[in-house]
């Protein structure tokens, strides 16, 4: 096993920065056992893609990259099993040469499975639950060093999965995957006011939707998606000038000019939405479709909103945002997703709009947090566990109703505490 000393530990948009005394790669069950056995407060970390800081006070980091469990398919029934430690993109290059695919992934696809499933990592649909649906079985070690392998029926399985690894340590999920599919991805734009009038209906019609906003423009960039068995229809040469040339290179530019010259925000954003205007349409393989290009680092917060209210929602976001108050220098993101079981899910038994507020570094950003937090408090809504929010343990209880119980759990499982405290404010 690989073991790093006093590292400096850093996330991946460098907003946590903590020293470390110990960094372990473990490579298989014993090796972990070891460190459990031997270091009262551990962590683990997937790719360190949260923003939040779920590795304070930490002796040890855990990183399962390592761990040497190959992943399987059952041909029969369409489920994998897959080492904690595998980064999405693995899964998908895994998934795509045997013909199968995930059912519906987020935004990028760096992050390790057992990570992005811990904190309730979703995409965007209105009949697609967050990552974690997609799980049958869970093996996982707690913290009296106990390994457990839950299926669906259990009765702590939807405590597990999402459980920031308070819990204990998931070392293989079993996931229901299926058959390779396209995606045909239609993008255009259309005013704020007809976006909050249709988002009901694109919601049922289209298999996934995600909606763009760049503050103050009274347009959106609306991404409508079917799943499809069309041929693909992009070129390299055109994936590449889309994703790269125009979503790397050239966004990047017009937030770097951003940032220099911040009264300039506005105008930048309006050009950015006017360059989208011309409709547009691409089929490709759909964990293509879903990836956007790595963004530059910026700062996100993101609430579970419940989505009978979206009407109401969206019309005060949209004020609220569009006065000025604040500038933005990076693109805002509208989507859905199905309610679900897990305890301390954001979409807790409760369809959900996922709405959240993004931007690049900026001294402005702890006043923005803080607004939108009270907006989304004055709606009930539930922040993302990954992404950042300012809340008490107290808070928290109120916000998910199966906190207290998931506490209780916590003391069995984990009575030492090895696993450490959620991320919330004292
Ligand atoms: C550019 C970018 C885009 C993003 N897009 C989306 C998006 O589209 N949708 C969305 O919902 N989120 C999104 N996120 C947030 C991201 O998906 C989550 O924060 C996710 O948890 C990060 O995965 P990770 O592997 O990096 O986990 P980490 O951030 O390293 O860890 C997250 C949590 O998982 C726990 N954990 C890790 N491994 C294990 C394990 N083996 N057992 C138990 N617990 C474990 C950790 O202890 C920690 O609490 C995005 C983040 C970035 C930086």
């Amino acid at each position: 096993m690989q073991i790093h000393k006093n590292i400096l530990f850093e996330n991946w948009a460098k907003n946590v920065r903590n020293k470390v005394p110990f960094l372990f790669l473990p490579e298989n069950v014993e090796d972990l056992k070891h460190v459990l056995t031997n270091h009262s407060s551990i962590r683990l970390v997937g790719s360190g893609h949260s923003w939040a800081d779920l590795w304070k006070e930490a002796q040890a980091i855990i990183d399962l990259s390592f761990l040497n469990l190959s992943p399987t398919i059952n041909h029969n029934t369409l489920e994998v099993t897959l080492s904690a430690g595998m980064k999405l993109w693995q899964i998908n290059q895994f998934l795509d040469k045997n013909g199968l695919a995930l059912q519906n992934l987020g935004s990028i696809d760096q992050q390790s499975i057992a990570g992005a499933i811990s904190t309730g990592t979703h995409g965007s649909g209105y009949q697609f639950g967050c990552l974690a649906t997609q799980c049958k079985e869970v093996t996982w070690i707690d913290g009296h060093g106990n390994i457990h392998t839950f299926d669906i029926q259990h009765p702590h399985f939807h405590a597990i999965l999402i459980s920031l690894g308070l819990l204990g340590i998931i070392i293989q999920l079993k996931i229901q995957v299926v058959p390779a599919f396209h995606i045909q991805e239609n993008t255009f734009t259309c005013p704020w006011e007809e976006a909050v009038k249709n988002f009901n209906h694109w919601i049922h019609e289209y298999d996934h939707l995600k909606i763009w906003w760049l503050p103050p423009s009274r347009e959106v960039v609306v991404y409508a998606m079917y799943r499809t068995q069309e041929p693909i229809q992009e070129s390299r040469f055109q994936h590449f000038w889309r994703e790269t040339v125009l979503s790397v290179w050239g966004y990047r530019t017009m937030v770097i000019l951003g940032n220099l010259l911040p009264r300039l925000r506005p105008r930048i954003n309006q050009i950015l939405t006017a360059q989208m205007r011309k409709p547009y349409q691409r089929v490709n393989k759909s964990f293509k479709i879903f990836k956007v290009p790595e963004p530059p680092k910026h700062r996100e917060t993101e609430w579970a909103f419940p989505l009978k209210d979206a009407s109401s929602i969206l019309s005060d976001y949209f004020k609220r945002y569009s006065d000025n108050r604040f500038t933005f220098n990076f693109i805002q993101e509208i989507r859905v997703a199905q309610a679900d079981n897990f305890w301390l899910s954001p979409a807790y038994h409760r369809d959900t709009l996922w709405l959240g507020i993004y931007n690049h570094y900026d001294k402005q950003w702890e006043s923005l947090k803080q607004d939108f937090q009270s907006f989304a408090l004055s709606y009930l809504a539930r922040p993302h566990w990954g992404k950042e929010f300012n809340l008490s343990n107290k808070e928290l209880y109120s916000c998910y109703p199966r906190f207290s119980d998931f506490m209780e759990l916590k003391s069995f499982y984990d009575p030492q505490n090895k696993f450490g405290e959620f991320y919330a404010k004292k």
